[in-house]
């Protein structure tokens, strides 16, 4: 049976540890922070099918409790839309998200070990081998037949890959949102309707920010597309006071900046012996930002396709995982991915304009599948607004590539193919 070493406490590869150690395989996970410091201190919006998809036992009653009422603000907060969200989605508390699996993961015999800090990836003869890992003073290398590279977006994993295995080791600075999120206290017993509200351009910054007024906490998150500055976190919070006058000063959870990638998955994520899930692939939802469900769902997708290798964990195997995840990500994230792309282009007026113009709409902004660009174009297009011509010719001539990317992904893994195919990828949506 091979050894498997995963990288990171991320969702994913505590996933595949937990469905690989079920089955017999040695197992070890290395984690550079304390158990207790695990999980975003704060709730998440996770999809209600999230054990099933990822083959897990499901939780303790009460875990998931139930997604808010939401609107859409324009910039300059005149028109709000309603999308019309349907119940697969619900709220889950990180923290105790993170416990669950960690539970699981020790009941499967996954050994845990806390406080070890990654430094690089061992590569010999142009196969992944093992992990350089720190521990206190101490520097040792483990060998693995499988490293599962689940370090999150900056993955020392992947950043220290040969260039020649094709994987992206950077993110771009446009395909990040930087984010700072807190929970502040509530002076009054109010609400606002719909208590879910997210902000595009918010204050004119491009970006996008959110307040879930809950029962007794205002849970407030702040992001910007291009970066974001404690002055504009600052600038936020004045006027979510001014706008709530409920909302206290008193910071109860979270209260600090993280970042996410906002793009589609790499391309390409696995090598031999190397396999990456979550954030380290880049797997989140592009317009959303979400990560946890895919990721946990890549988790089990990739210990499927150990499984059925019995144990082989060549480059061919793992592309069978690289080459359904990216399928995946064809059903529910291109259009997204397109449509960030135009939306970066975008400025507050032309978002304004966009409301006003019932171009998007509360059918657009609906959930996943709601989105339907091509008609958002047509309709732009008709109202023919110069500015935005050169970012609608240019999404439209990437929408016209897509159907090229979708049937060019190769079925079985070939080097060349394999490059080729990335380049396309590349073209249509960078
Ligand atoms: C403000 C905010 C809100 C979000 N909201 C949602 C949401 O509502 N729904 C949703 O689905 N997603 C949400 N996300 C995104 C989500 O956090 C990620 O997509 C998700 O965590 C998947 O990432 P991951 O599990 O792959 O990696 P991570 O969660 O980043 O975990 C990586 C792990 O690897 C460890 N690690 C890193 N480097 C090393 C090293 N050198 N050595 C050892 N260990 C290391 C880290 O300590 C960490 O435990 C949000 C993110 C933020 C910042």
């Amino acid at each position: 049976m091979p050894n498997v070493l995963i990288a990171g406490a991320g969702h994913g590869g505590l996933v595949a540890a937990i469905l690989l150690a079920k089955q017999g395989y040695t197992v070890k996970l290395y984690e550079k922070r304390k158990r207790e410091a695990l999980g975003y201190d704060w709730h998440d919006a996770v999809p209600r099918r999230l054990f099933e998809n990822a083959g897990l036992p499901e939780p303790p009653e009460g875990m998931f409790l139930p997604a808010d009422r939401m609107a859409y603000y324009s910039p300059a907060k005149q028109i709000k839309l309603y999308p019309d969200v349907e119940p697969t989605f619900c709220m889950i508390d990180r923290k105790e998200l993170m416990a669950y699996l960690l539970s699981l993961a020790e009941e499967s015999g996954v050994q845990l070990l806390f406080e070890r800090e990654i430094l690089s990836a061992v590569v010999d003869g142009g196969r992944v081998t093992g992990l350089r890992v720190r521990s206190g003073d101490d520097t040792q290398i483990v060998n693995g037949d499988l490293v599962v590279d689940a370090a999150g977006m900056d993955s020392p994993v992947r950043r220290s890959l040969p260039a020649r295995f094709g994987i992206d080791r950077e993110l771009r600075g446009g395909d990040i949102f930087y984010t700072w999120r807190g929970y502040f206290d509530k002076t009054a017993d109010e609400f606002s309707d719909p208590p879910y509200i997210v902000y595009f351009f918010h204050n004119g910054v491009p970006g996008m920010d959110w307040m879930i007024t809950g029962e007794d906490f205002m849970d407030v998150l702040v992001g910007g597309f291009g970066g974001l500055s404690k002055a504009q976190v600052e600038a936020s919070l004045n006027d979510f006071h001014k706008e709530y006058p409920y909302m206290g000063d008193r910071l109860l959870r979270g209260g600090h900046f993280a970042r996410i990638p906002l793009r589609g998955h790499a391309p390409v994520f696995v090598a031999d012996g190397y396999a990456a899930v979550g954030d380290s692939a880049f797997m989140t939802e592009p317009l959303s930002g979400s990560g946890i469900g895919l990721s946990m769902s890549a988790g089990k997708r990739l210990a499927d396709a150990v499984l059925e290798a019995q144990g082989d964990t060549s480059v061919e195997t793992l592309w069978r995982y690289n080459r359904d995840r990216i399928r995946k990500g064809a059903e529910c994230g291109y259009f997204d991915l397109l449509l960030k792309n135009f939306l970066s282009a975008l400025k507050p007026a032309d978002v304004d304009f966009f409301f006003e113009k019932h171009i998007m709409t509360a059918k657009e902004m609906g959930e996943r599948g709601g989105y339907s660009l091509p008609e958002i174009l047509e309709k732009a297009n008709i109202l023919k607004k110069p500015g935005l011509m050169p970012a609608l010719s240019s999404t439209a001539a990437r929408i016209a590539m897509l159907g090229r990317v979708k049937s060019a992904l190769p079925e079985e893994y070939d080097r060349k193919s394999v490059a080729a195919w990335k380049t396309l990828y590349h073209k249509v949506f960078r």
